[in-house]
């Protein structure tokens, strides 16, 4: 199948092209010709599958079909909502490429960086508007946006948006939308949550789903390499330097581990950078240009931090140390193996982390392959203590008490899923080493 058998306008055709893109990906394939119709649409794919284009070219076309529309002064015709900053950037960065031989503007928000300047492009009015939940609640109770003419709405990532809290902030957001729009939302799984946020806010919408829900790309090998704990910093510096790998994306728990393990591979002369929500936009921005010029070879990020980083034909991911979740482990190596090129996902595995393993095995419905590395051996004497995932306090017997009514809640960031059991009772071993 070619793109131009979608149904797409000549103008957008050619952007795909300078691109690079000769066929559609299944998600687009399916996608395009719907949200052409008008049909709300609940598309189940992720990142990795093309899904920015699927929303991103047909939003572009609707908007130039629709009549004689001209951005008024203030408002926006279509809304995309991305949970995080990078992933905001990286789909705005795709509409400016899709639209580039189109009269439509666009324009992206997001919080860490001074909202003024922001203000005056949003007065004269925006055809596309990308955000982040939070800057853009700010920018509707300042008044310096109208969001009651948005025609087109569309919900990137929302299994993301629900896991980092942004609900509330979702429905204050819908509040103030029309009621007669087309709406669109993108999820990598179909929880119970986001079904119900789908009942609520789609009009008898068209279901596509590309992957299967939890399945982890078949492009991308995937090996476990057991270890102990205070030898994963050595053996990935091993292992990057022994390999030669030029461009690695390397997963931690918690920001922690993530400044430590970039300072520990910077000492070992491999160049390194963390992102992570501690640092400023600038940094994580600085540190991710770096990564994709090639000019650090080591990207060390957090799950949130990561979460829909499009770097094109990632060779290696390393999760360093495992995700708490086990879905994060299918969105981590989903960086990995994209839109059709091989990739590799090596896991450095120490006993601690042997029950969440067996949680992302039962996920992904197999076996992972071990491969202990000569030298690298696990000492068996060590026992596993509990994973300390700079969240929680892990030692308390009591249930935590609730917080005072005047006690400020620990930190701004929202609760995540934690269904880890991490406790310090014996798991299995690693089996088939
Ligand atoms: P996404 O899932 O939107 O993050 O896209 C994943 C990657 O696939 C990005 O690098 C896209 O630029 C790329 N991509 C999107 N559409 C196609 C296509 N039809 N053929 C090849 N690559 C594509």
């Amino acid at each position: 199948m070619l793109f131009d058998s979608l149904g797409l306008r000549a103008e957008l055709i050619t952007a795909v092209s300078k691109k690079g893109y000769a066929t559609p990906t299944s998600i687009q394939a399916e996608s395009i010709p719907l949200i052409l119709q008008g049909r709300d649409l609940m598309g189940g794919a992720q990142t990795g599958t093309g899904k920015t284009a699927s929303f991103t070219l047909p939003v572009l076309q609707r908007l130039m079909e629709s009549g004689d529309a001209k951005t008024k002064a203030g408002t926006v015709r279509a809304l995309i909502l991305t949970p995080t900053r990078e992933l905001a950037a990286q789909v705005a960065e795709s509409v400016s490429d899709y639209g580039q031989h189109v009269p439509l503007s666009s324009f992206v928000i997001f919080g860490g960086v001074n909202i003024n300047p922001q203000k005056q492009t949003l007065r004269k009015g925006v055809d596309i508007l990308v955000a982040t939940p939070g800057r853009l609640l700010d920018h509707v109770s300042q008044n310096t946006v109208d969001l009651s003419s948005v025609e087109i709405l569309v919900l990137d990532e929302a299994d993301r948006m629900l896991d980092m809290g942004f609900i509330r902030d979702i429905k204050k957001v819908l509040a103030v939308l029309p009621k007669q729009k087309q709406t669109l939302l993108f999820s990598a799984t179909f929880s119970p949550d986001i079904k119900k946020l789908a009942n609520g806010l789609l009009k008898t919408p068209a279901l596509v789903e590309v992957a299967k829900e939890n399945s982890a790309s078949e492009l991308v090998s995937q090996v476990i390499h057991p270890v102990d704990k205070k030898r994963k910093h050595t053996l990935l510096s091993f292992l990057i330097g022994s390999n030669n790998w030029k461009q690695v994306l390397v997963f931690t728990r918690t920001k922690h581990s993530a400044n430590k393990l970039t300072e520990r591979l910077n000492k070992d002369g491999i160049t390194a950078a963390a992102i992570h929500g501690n640092k400023s936009q600038g940094a994580r921005t600085k540190a991710l240009a770096n990564f994709k010029s090639n000019d650090i070879r080591v990207l060390v990020a957090t799950d949130i931090a990561a979460r829909g980083l499009d770097i094109d034909q990632l060779p290696h991911v390393v999760n360093f140390e495992l995700p708490n979740v086990p879905e994060d482990y299918v969105h981590r190596i989903g960086r990995t193996g994209r839109a059709g090129t091989e990739g590799e996902a090596i896991s450095l595995v120490c006993v601690d982390e042997l029950k969440l393993l067996k949680g992302i095995e039962r996920l992904i419905k197999s076996d992972l392959k071990k491969v202990t590395l000569d030298g690298y051996e696990p000492d068996p004497t060590i026992k596993p203590e509990p994973i300390q995932n700079g969240r929680h306090k892990q030692h308390s017997k009591k249930p935590a008490a609730k917080a005072a009514p005047h006690s400020k809640p620990k930190s701004a960031r929202p609760k995540r899923r934690n269904n880890q059991n991490n406790s310090a009772h014996r798991p299995d071993n690693f089996g088939n080493r």
